[in-house]
């Protein structure tokens, strides 16, 4: 008997090194690579790809979560960490004690942090170039950095913006956006305010082609293998390969039912025919959905495509009426290759009505996870 978990994901880490070196050859090879593995690495297992990320020797990994942070420092990862989000200036202090490098999205979070501590902190300046979102605006960015480098206790080590875009045609604002961040940092370096490391570019900007000025770009969806654009446009992300390479559970119940007999949760009262149902422990709490209007949810079973008749809260019900010889605890799969069969992230995605993404981050840190 082996211990195999009922519900398991597999990564395929090939595949994230073959996108990682896909990535740096469209990024150019002088470009330093920091690889973002927000959101527990985008749904996918923090510590598995950054260890991965970490051996291939990425120059920096970027996290919105300092608990993340700390995880990866506890298995080994001295990769330099930089911290997206802000957070109060005392957490930032003890964030730069712990070896963190944070984000400084606006003046008065500088001058605030600048006070509390007396050893110099390293850190990162945000620049806001449309988004709306975290860091100074452009309008007032130069302000903001040269105001940041007359504080004596904040070392920039870094500045950076995001733009990013989900639809091809959006590449020449994408562009102008970038532009303006060169411009910028152009005329902070003419004025004696020289800063290590840029970046302005994301996988958007990477697989469309943009160029900047920037020493590196900051890559998550790419990496990956998930294509940032809508999907009418994945062939721009086409060398790309998925990382998840399967999402699997176990039968724990085999059920025969007579013709006329109740399937209860989606409503088969009184089936047409008799029916035999496989269960598995995994439901919406694990982030399985129902399928979206009239749209068919397939899982594998032997091999062959079996039609789900009903997702609860913790479980999910297969018609097997298709499948012989199929016994409790055979493997199930949700997104994976039997024989000739195979289900996509994309077709599962597509089943529920939600983006790849939406789908990882709602199976996220729900399934025991390995590497192939
Ligand atoms: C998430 C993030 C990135 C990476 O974006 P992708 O589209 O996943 O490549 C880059 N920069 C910042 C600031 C981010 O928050």
């Amino acid at each position: 008997m082996n211990n195999q978990p009922e519900n398991l994901m597999v990564l395929d880490l090939d595949a994230l090194a073959s996108n990682l070196d896909y990535t740096k050859h469209r990024a150019g090879s002088e470009k330093r690579m920091i690889a973002s593995i927000k959101a527990n690495a985008y749904g996918h297992d923090v510590s598995l790809i950054a260890g991965a990320l970490h051996e291939k020797r990425v120059d920096m990994l970027a996290t919105g979560n300092i608990d993340d942070a700390r995880i990866l420092r506890a298995c080994g990862v001295d990769t330099p960490l930089l911290l997206f989000a802000y957070a109060t200036a005392e957490n930032t202090v003890n964030a730069a004690k712990e070896g963190f490098i944070s984000t400084i999205p606006n003046l008065t979070s500088a001058i605030s942090l600048d006070a509390m501590t007396s050893v110099p902190i390293p850190v990162y300046l945000k620049i806001d170039c449309g988004l709306g979102r975290l860091g100074a605006p452009l309008s007032i960015a130069k302000d903001f950095v040269t105001k940041v480098f007359q504080l004596k206790n904040l070392k920039i080590e870094g500045i950076y913006t995001h733009v990013p875009f989900s639809d091809v045609a959006s590449s020449p604002w994408a562009q102008g956006k970038l532009d303006q961040f060169d411009k910028l940092v152009e005329e902070l370096e003419s004025n004696g305010y020289s800063i290590p490391v840029t970046q302005a570019m994301g996988s958007c900007c990477v697989l469309a082609g943009l160029r900047d000025k920037s020493n590196a770009v900051c890559v998550g969806h790419a990496l990956y293998g998930l294509s940032p654009f809508s999907s009418e446009q994945a062939s721009t992300a086409q060398h790309l390969r998925p990382v998840v390479h399967s999402v699997s559970s176990t039968l724990i119940h085999i059920g025969h039912h007579k013709k006329g007999s109740d399937i209860a949760t989606g409503g088969l009262y009184g089936t047409e025919s008799a029916h035999n149902v496989g269960v598995i422990p995994l439901g919406l709490a694990m982030g399985m959905r129902a399928p979206i209007g009239n749209k068919e949810m397939v899982v594998l079973v032997k091999g062959k495509r079996c039609q789900i008749m009903a997702v609860s809260l913790e479980h999910i019900t297969i018609n097997l009426d298709n499948v012989e010889n199929v016994d409790i605890g055979d493997r199930v799969t949700i997104i994976g290759r039997e024989g000739d069969e195979s289900i996509s992230l994309q077709e599962l995605a597509c089943v529920w009505q939600v983006t790849p993404l939406q789908a990882l981050m709602s199976m996220s840190g729900r399934f025991s996870v390995r590497s192939i």
